[in-house]
C-alpha cells in the first residue's frame, strides 16, 4: 500500500503502560507503519521518562511518520524509588486509567487533529488500544475513527477473561474461602463453563479468578472491561491459529471481528526495510554484556533465566534457583531487574560467584529477542509471560516455565501440556529439582524432543506470518476492512 503525506491514514496506538503490553504493541505500530501509516505512539509521562533515561534524550524523536506523544497517568510520583525505574502498581494504574486517562486523550486526539488542519500530519483516521482499557473505545466513538483492540495476552487467557462474568455467575469464582487456595481445589477441578479449553483445570486459569475476595478490584475492573470488548471494531491477537485453534474457535462465536496476526516477533522479522528495527521499546536499559558474553560460549551451551517485567520471588526462592543453577554446571545468562526480589536487592554469595564466575553472566535487562535467537541459547527458563513465549518460539527456543501470576499459568498449561516445549517447575522451587530439570532441558532426552517440536512451531510461525500466510492475510484484512473504513456517527 502506498499513500502520499495527505492521504495517508493516520493511527493512534495506546498500549497499558506496562512493559509487556508496550512491546506488541510497539510491534503492531511498526507492522502498521511498514504499511504505510502515519503512527503516533502513546506513552504515560511516567514511562515516557524512563524510556529517555534508558535510551538517551534522542531516543524518542522517532521518524517524521512515528511520533510519540504522552499523557498522564494521573498518579502520584513513587516516593520509595527516588529513580522511579521500575514497572508501577498494578490496581493502580487500573484505577487510574478508568478516571483519569480519558480526558487528556481527548485533548492529546484535539491537538493532532488541529496539527493536521494545519496541514502539519495526516488527521486521525483510526485508534489501536491495549485490551485492557475502555477509555480509548470512548474516545474513538467520540472521534468517528475506527477502533482496533491488540490482546497482549494469549487467544486462550483472553478467552477466560471473556468468561470471567460467567464464572462469578455460575458462582465458581470467588472461591468459598481462602482455604481452597491449597486445599487441592484448583488442581482438581475442570472448568466446564469455557469451551475452547479442554481439561484446563481452576489451577490454569489467569491468577485473577483465584480469588476468594468477593469485592476483589482487579476482578471487578476486568470483567467491567471485557464488557466493553464486543462494541468496538475488531479485536487482534499476536498469536496463530496452530497454537490455539480450540480457543480461537470458541473467541470466534463471541467476537465476529477477531483476526489472528502474530507472531509478532516471526512477521517483524520477515519483513524488509523495517527502518524502526532500532527504535526498541524497552524501558530498562539493555546491558550490552550479555551478547558479547554469548558470543564466547558454545553453540546451544547456555541456559537463559529471565523473569520478564513483573515477576517478583522472596529471597530464599532467588537462592534456590541460583544454586539449582550452579548445580546443573551449565553456564547460565540470569537478568536479575533491580526490582526482582521483595524488600531489595540481594548479594548473592562469594561461594555462588566463585562455583559460577567462568560459566556465568548477571545482567539487570537484556535485549531478550536477540539473546532468544543468539546460537548460543540452548534453553529459557522463563515465568511464561506471553511476549516471551512468543518470542521464545520464533526463537525455536524450549522452556522450563516457572508461572507466576496473570495469564502465566494459562500459558504455562500450553507451552507444557498442548504443545509439549516447556516443562513445568513447581512454585515451591527446590534446588534439587531446578537441577534436575536445567539438565533434562539442556542434555536429556525430553529436552531434546521439545527442541525439535519448538523448531516445528517456528517453521509454522514463518509460515503463517510469511507473505500469503494466515496472519499475514489477516493483517491486511484487518487494515482494509477495518482500519480503512470510515464510521460516523450514531
Ligand atoms: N524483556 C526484555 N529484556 C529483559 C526482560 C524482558 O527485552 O531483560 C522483554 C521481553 O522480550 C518481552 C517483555 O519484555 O517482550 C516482557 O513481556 P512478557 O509478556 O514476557 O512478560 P511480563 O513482563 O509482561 O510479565
Amino acid at each position: 500500500m502506498n499513500y502520499t503525506a495527505e492521504t495517508k491514514p493516520h493511527a493512534v496506538l495506546v498500549p497499558f503502560p506496562l512493559q509487556g503490553h508496550i512491546n506488541p504493541l510497539f510491534k503492531l505500530a511498526e507492522l502498521l507503519h511498514l504499511r504505510g501509516f502515519h503512527v503516533t505512539f502513546v506513552h504515560t509521562d511516567y514511562n515516557h521518562k524512563r524510556y529517555l533515561k534508558s535510551r538517551g534524550p534522542n531516543a524518542l524523536e522517532g521518524l517524521p511518520d512515528f511520533r510519540f506523544e504522552t499523557i498522564p497517568d494521573g498518579l502520584p510520583p513513587l516516593d520509595d524509588d527516588a529513580d522511579g525505574d521500575v514497572s508501577q502498581h498494578i490496581p493502580s494504574l487500573c484505577d487510574s486509567i478508568r478516571k483519569n486517562f480519558l480526558q487528556p486523550f481527548r485533548d492529546l486526539l484535539h491537538r493532532l487533529n488541529q496539527s493536521a488542519t494545519a496541514g502539519l500530519i495526516p488527521p486521525v483516521t483510526c485508534l489501536v488500544s491495549d485490551c485492557f482499557m475502555s477509555f480509548p473505545i470512548q474516545a474513538a466513538q467520540e472521534l468517528a475513527v475506527p477502533i482496533i483492540l491488540l490482546s497482549p495476552i494469549s487467544a486462550g487467557a483472553f478467552l477466560c477473561f471473556m468468561h470471567f462474568r460467567t464464572l462469578v455467575d455460575t458462582g465458581i469464582v470467588p472461591l468459598k474461602d481462602e482455604s481452597y487456595l491449597t486445599n487441592g481445589y484448583l488442581d482438581t477441578t475442570i472448568v466446564e463453563c469455557i469451551p475452547g479449553l479442554q481439561n484446563f483445570r481452576m489451577r490454569d486459569l489467569p491468577s485473577f479468578v483465584k480469588t476468594a475476595d468477593p469485592n476483589d478490584f482487579m476482578l471487578e475492573y476486568l470483567i467491567e472491561v471485557a464488557g466493553r470488548v464486543p462494541t468496538v471494531s475488531a479485536v487482534v491477537f499476536n498469536t496463530f491459529v496452530e497454537l490455539e485453534r480450540d480457543a480461537i474457535n470458541a473467541l470466534s462465536s463471541m467476537l465476529p471481528y477477531l483476526y489472528t496476526i502474530g507472531p509478532f516477533p516471526s512477521f517483524l522479522d520477515q519483513s524488509p526495510n523495517n527502518h524502526l528495527a532500532s527504535l526498541c521499546s524497552n524501558l530498562w536499559n539493555e546491558d550490552p554484556k550479555c551478547l558479547e558474553w554469548l558470543e564466547s560460549q558454545e553453540p546451544r551451551s547456555v541456559v537463559y533465566v529471565n523473569f520478564g517485567s513483573i515477576t517478583v520471588m522472596s529471597a530464599e526462592q532467588l537462592l534456590e534457583f541460583a544454586w539449582g543453577m550452579t548445580n546443573s554446571k551449565k553456564p547460565f545468562l540470569w537478568i536479575i531487574r533491580p526490582d526482582l526480589v521483595i524488600g531489595g536487592s540481594v548479594i548473592l554469595s562469594s561461594e555462588f560467584v566463585n562455583e559460577t564466575r567462568d560459566r556465568s553472566l548477571i545482567a539487570g535487562w537484556c535485549p531478550q529477542e536477540q539473546v532468544l535467537n543468539h546460537s548460543s541459547i540452548g534453553g529459557f527458563l522463563t515465568h511464561c509471560g506471553w511476549n516471551s513465549i512468543t518470542e521464545s518460539v520464533c526463537a525455536g527456543v524450549p522452556m522450563l516455565c516457572w508461572p507466576f501470576f496473570a495469564d502465566q499459568p494459562t500459558n504455562c498449561r500450553y507451552v507444557c501440556n498442548e504443545w509439549e516445549i516447556g516443562i513445568e517447575m513447581d512454585n515451591n522451587v527446590k534446588r534439587e529439582e531446578v537441577e534436575k530439570l536445567v539438565n533434562e532441558l539442556m542434555v536429556g532426552e525430553k529436552g531434546k524432543k521439545m527442541r525439535e517440536k519448538t523448531m516445528e512451531l517456528k517453521k509454522k510461525a514463518e509460515e503463517f506470518t510469511r507473505p500469503g500466510g494466515h496472519s499475514y492475510i489477516n493483517l491486511d484484512t484487518v487494515i482494509k476492512e477495518v482500519l480503512l473504513k470510515q464510521t460516523s456517527l450514531d
